[in-house]
């Protein structure tokens, strides 16, 4: 070849260097994994003719070197792979790389470069998003002259001759100060590598570290390279190979300041489709909220995106982890991504493993998968309420817990009760407590009536035991408060009433006078003696509805005054003494009664509040009583 050779890329449509530096503008660090990517390329090119016996003598080292240097303002990517010859500069980089930039630009164009997933694709070219001259140094594993190509983002480019010891490519990027002088400070570019490269197969190094070489006196600092990356991470490997450790060291590594994880799960697959990583179960606090979006999606080690949502079922992004597929496609918008063949495959694979492992842990350990529930089960519980397929799996081994603090699956559970929890109507009727502290009066009712109680405090146990009705028949979930202990499994039994019809409607006079709430009703019911007098109870219907309105955000309905029943008790004895109470006692002890019931809901606040303590020190120390004697 000439030593200088001047030419013109040709250009298919339209000059695409000004496309390209204003394209995908909030993403120009993606150059960097593209030049890198390449770099790693062209070396596991190298290592694979060598191992075919292609490669003339030792390969050598074969890190790829990243450099600043700030005086020239260049970055520069050096990869010791199979370089290229002069014929194939201008094959791959003039034509081939050209091309298909164009290629991608035309194919977003006009789109919200957002929407892309992980703006794969435009390869070399996109170094011109942050340079404004491009120069590429290299030489062939062959027997050729090194070459050096420049351009300066117009098409037009020169390709000479040059000195270049070793086999290998420099990629030498003149950054534009005016816009892109980020890419030259040395915190930013090992920012970027930590993204994208942290888990690349070639050793990447950047930059120094000091490192302390020997022991006791004589020990002393050293310089040595900058390692990026983890060329061989967890995932890559076959899970024979690993342990426990390894796994959780891993995790380590993703996330530094984590919990250990629970458990996790290998994905390793090649038919219909590659896919390798490690998904695994965080440990959740419960009222902690859960961190979404934690997966990494790698395509052959290199990262794309930690936004998996497109990929994977949504209650998936609850776990954590990595995903490795290169079946992926990466040039397609997120709303393609969705109907994507391979995608949706993907998914429904995920899906079944995740269920395969905890049915195993289920099955295989039941006592450790009960210790732990707590700490995933909202990840099944969102799994179930959304996922169909991971439901029909999960219902067999999803767990409720009793305030005794046993476990069962939901079939156990309603074996447990069904003896004395099946009402009139043949429904088993499960009780639970959202706030076994606050509800405590209701569930001491239930228990004495022989009934067990659910624990239900997560934010998500409304929607899932609501859900759970609507799948299995004849079942209902009812919160203990939501009736008085008769009537809150409805048997059909009727107690005579020791009260008359009139004394009946006095004492519904009186209740009536002393409730304030407009939304509250009174009710009067012949009880067992031994139940509570006066009981508040919150209907299941309403207050359900109420609850479903605060979380839609339907504020309106959300904030109506709570509706509520006040039910008398006519059998128990404070009834009949309360008729027979005098002028102002009688009203004052209907009060008391009702506040009282108030209080056992934790509805009892503010001047109520107040009164009912004034009040209640009075009932103890009538006026003119207890007054200090006089000595
Ligand atoms: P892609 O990597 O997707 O093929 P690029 O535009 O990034 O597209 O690169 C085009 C081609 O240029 C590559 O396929 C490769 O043949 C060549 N190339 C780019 N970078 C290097 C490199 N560092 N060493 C050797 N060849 C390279």
């Amino acid at each position: 070849m000439a030593t200088m050779e001047k030419g013109t890329i040709s250009v298919q449509t339209e000059n695409i260097f000004p496309i390209i530096k204003k394209f995908l503008y909030s993403d120009h660090e993606i150059f960097l994994r593209e030049l890198v990517s390449n770099a790693v390329d062209a070396t596991q090119k190298l290592r694979q003719l060598a191992a075919m016996g292609d490669v003339k003598g030792e390969i050598g080292d074969t890190h790829i070197d990243i450099k600043l240097d700030e005086e020239a303002k260049t970055l520069t990517i050096s990869d010791r792979g199979i370089g290229m010859t002069a014929d194939e500069v201008k094959k791959y980089i003039n034509q081939v790389a050209f091309s298909s930039a164009e290629e991608f630009l035309e194919k977003f164009k006009g789109q919200d470069p957002a929407n892309i997933i992980g703006h794969f694709g435009l390869g070399f070219y996109s170094s011109f998003m942050v340079a404004k001259e491009v120069e590429i140094l290299t030489k062939s594993y062959q027997d050729a002259a090194a070459v050096r190509w420049t351009c300066d983002g117009s098409p037009e480019f020169t390709l000479e001759e040059a000195e270049k010891a070793e086999r290998g490519t420099d990629i030498i990027l003149h950054i534009d100060t005016e816009e892109n002088a980020e890419f030259l400070r040395e915190g930013r570019i090992n920012e970027l590598l930590e993204k994208y490269a942290k888990f690349l197969p070639v050793e990447i190094r950047f930059g120094t570290k000091t490192e302390k070489e020997g022991e006791g006196d004589d020990a002393k600092e050293v310089e040595v390279p900058n390692v990026i990356n983890n060329t061989e991470p967890a995932w890559t490997k076959a899970p024979s190979d690993l342990k426990d450790e390894d796994y959780k060291a891993f995790y380590r590594e993703l996330y530094p300041f984590a919990e250990p994880p629970l458990f996790w799960i290998h994905l390793n697959v090649d038919y219909p489709f590659n896919l390798t990583g490690i998904l695994y179960f965080p440990r959740i606090k419960p009222g902690v909220e859960v961190q979404k979006n934690k997966i990494q999606l790698y395509s052959n080690q290199v990262f794309v995106t930690d936004e998996v949502g497109d990929i994977v079922p949504e209650w998936l992004t609850l776990l954590h982890g990595v995903i490795d597929s290169p079946d992926i496609p990466l040039n397609v918008s997120r709303s393609y991504l969705q109907s994507d063949g391979a995608v949706k495959k993907i998914g429904s694979y995920i899906t079944r493993k995740v269920a395969d492992r905890l049915e195993d842990l289920f099955k295989n350990d039941r006592s450790e998968f009960e210790k732990t529930w707590e700490n995933f089960s909202v990840i099944v519980k969102y799994g179930m309420l959304t996922d169909e397929k991971f439901y029909d799996r999960a219902v067999k081994f999803a767990l409720l817990q009793n305030l005794e603090g046993k476990y069962f699956t939901i079939e156990e559970y309603k074996e447990h009760v069904s003896a004395m929890q099946t009402d009139k109507d043949d429904k088993v009727v499960m009780l639970y407590a959202n706030n076994k502290e606050a509800q405590d009066p209701y569930i001491r009712a239930a228990e004495k009536k022989g009934y067990d109680v659910l624990q239900a405090d997560n934010v998500i146990d409304n929607h899932f035991l609501g859900f759970l009705e609507t799948k299995f028949e004849k079942t209902a979930f009812v919160r203990v408060d939501s009736d008085t202990p008769d009537k809150i499994i409805d048997k059909d039994e009727k107690l005579d009433s020791v009260l008359s019809e009139k004394e009946i409607k006095r004492l519904e006079e009186l209740f009536t006078g002393v409730v304030d709430n407009s939304g509250a009703h009174v009710e009067l019911k012949p009880m067992s003696p031994e139940d509570n007098a006066v009981t508040i109870t919150k209907p299941e219907a309403m207050r359900r509805m109420r609850e479903m309105a605060a979380f839609n955000g339907m504020d309106f309905l959300a904030n109506q005054p709570e509706s509520y029943s006040v039910v008398v008790n006519t059998n128990h004895p404070v009834s009949g003494k309360l008729l027979r109470a005098r002028g102002d006692n009688k009203e004052r002890m209907a009060r008391q009664l009702y506040d009282l019931a108030l209080l056992a809901q934790g509805m009892l606040t503010g001047s109520r509040l107040s009164e009912f303590v004034e009040r209640s020190v009075g009932l103890m120390a009538p006026a003119g009583e207890g007054e200090p004697e006089a000595s």
